[in-house]
């Protein structure tokens, strides 16, 4: 039997267990506050001017906003339960309960987005506001769907070719594709139903028909009160990446802003990492353990010289997300005209959707005053954004007229009382087919390298409800090896 090492043989191991963060935002943050937990010395490395990655806030207007994430999904409780840690509990709020509509219907028309559902796909296709949407055309082609052999199904592995063969072009096209390239920046042919709406072939196989599979994972929700599925914070997400800040910072991280990571070395059984200092030379920082924390391309480059079979460059670039926010002095948007937002046809805006804040939130309604706030973005996987190689005013211009389009009102330049442009790059969506056994593969080569490891999206799946708890998992292995191995 090995003996276990002393409660004060391993405070004084964590003390002395050097670990670097590479990357500020939320999977980096979280990461490090748990090394910190354990009074390990932490430092934290982000390369730009602010924490928070994708999570980033900025003025517009004169009001404080949120220009990335707006909000977490409850899916599983983790965020949930790290903002009530941090004390945030009591500004977490709902959106409106509006719902968004989607746009890009023949004609030019557009309707709200149907009720229930599962990605797009109806329960019922004669529901009056899924008629709506598809026609009665399209109503009764999907209605062939509980006719067809339920033997012809087998266990589809794209959700396009799923829905396009048993309920044809019109639901595919104006419900799911519009959700899939809203949530996921994605084709519903390039999504993984196992993945993207778990449950739903087994359903399918149960029930012989894609809508009965689907009124079948809908049915346990229909008795409940409707809870939301992602709530927001009063004062914005960015109120969150502060609160963590505050807390490494008072757990003695060290946190580096403005320190672009540009090199990784071994050192023994440590590393070396080589970051920018005053004087442009290159500094070096050991650590006897480092995370990486970034986005999925800069991860490879840092990564592939020690993990064996990682390609230093993604095989598949993800989406470039470009999100324009607008504040608008047009009172023709005080009865909200299309809800909290806008979904589009593929193919009919050059824009991918809207968020019309000032509709969905409360707390963005009153820091506007008179004002409204609409978020527009461009760009999906892909397809380029149609802002790229615009300058800020023709992209303003551009969104002010697709936010027009989009949301059935004339918007002209003289309401336009301020703007804001930010770009994303994110990786392809963990429901991209096959991609989740390549990203098993990934994070077994990356766990086989002593005193290294990964957190972040490109591993764990967009959004806040994968990364949190991936991180805290992550981080919790290589603290764990540092002390005990
Ligand atoms: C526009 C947009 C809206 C979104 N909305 C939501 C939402 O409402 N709800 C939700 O749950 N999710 C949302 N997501 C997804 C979610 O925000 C992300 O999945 C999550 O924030 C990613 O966190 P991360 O830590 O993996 O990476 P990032 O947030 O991308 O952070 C990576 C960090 O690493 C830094 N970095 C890069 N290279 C280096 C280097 N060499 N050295 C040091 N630092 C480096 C970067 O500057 C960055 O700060 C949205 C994403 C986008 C793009």
């Amino acid at each position: 039997m090995t003996d276990l090492p002393g409660v004060g043989d391993l405070h004084d191991k964590a003390v002395s267990t050097r670990v670097v963060v590479v990357g500020g935002g939320i999977g980096g943050l979280i990461a490090a506050r748990e090394f910190a937990k354990l009074g390990m010395t932490v430092t934290l490395l982000e390369a730009s001017s602010t924490l928070g990655g994708a999570i980033r806030g900025g003025v517009v207007d004169g009001i404080a906003l949120d220009l990335g994430a707006e909000s977490f999904a409850t899916r599983g409780g983790h965020v949930r339960a790290l903002v009530d840690e941090l004390g945030l509990g009591s500004a977490v709020v709902a959106p409106a309960p509006g719902g968004a509509w989607v746009a890009g219907l023949p004609g030019g028309k557009a309707a709200p987005l149907p009720k229930g559902g599962v990605l797009g796909i109806p329960a019922n296709p004669f529901a009056e506001d899924v008629v709506r949407v598809i026609g009665w055309g399209g109503a009764w082609r999907a209605y062939l769907d509980r006719l067809r052999p339920p033997l012809t199904i087998g266990r589809a592995t794209s959700l396009g070719k799923l829905v396009r063969s048993r309920l044809g072009s019109a639901v595919l096209d104006r419900l799911v594709a519009p959700v899939t390239s809203g949530v996921y920046s994605a084709r519903p042919d390039d999504i993984d139903p196992d993945i993207a709406a778990p449950g739903l072939n087994a359903a399918l196989t149960r029930t012989g028909s894609l809508t009965g599979a689907v009124a079948e994972l809908a049915a346990p929700r229909a008795g409940k009160k409707p809870g939301s599925a992602v709530l927001g914070i009063d004062g914005g997400m960015v109120r969150l990446v502060d609160a963590l800040e505050e807390a490494l910072v008072a757990a003695g991280v060290d946190v580096r802003l403005s320190t672009p990571v540009s090199a990784l070395e071994r050192d023994g059984s440590g590393w070396i990492l080589s970051v920018p200092s005053s004087d442009g030379e290159p500094a070096v920082i050991e650590a006897d353990a480092v995370i990486i924390a970034t986005e999925e391309a800069a991860a490879r480059r840092l990564l592939a010289p020690h993990v064996e079979g990682l390609d230093a460059e993604p095989a598949v670039p993800g989406p470039v997300v470009h999100i324009v926010t607008l504040v608008l002095a047009a009172p023709t948007l005080d009865d909200a005209p299309r809800g909290t937002g806008v979904l589009t046809v593929p193919g009919s805006f050059r824009a991918k959707a809207l968020t019309h804040a000032t509709a969905k939130w409360e707390w963005v309604r009153e820091a506007a005053g008179a004002r409204h706030v609409v978020r527009v973005s461009f760009g999906a996987q892909g397809e380029a954004p149609v802002t790229d190689g615009l300058t800020d005013d023709e992209i303003a211009a551009l969104a002010l007229e697709e936010a027009s389009r989009l949301l059935g009102v004339p918007l002209t330049g003289d309401q336009l009382t301020g703007f804001a442009i930010e770009r994303f790059t994110q990786s392809q969506p963990a429901a991209t087919i096959g991609l989740r056994e390549k990203t098993a593969r990934t994070r077994d080569a990356i766990r086989s390298v002593p005193a290294l490891g990964a957190v972040g999206a490109w591993l764990a799946g967009t959004g806040l409800a994968q990364v949190v708890p991936d991180a805290v998992a992550e981080a919790d292995r290589l603290r764990r090896a540092a002390l005990f191995r």
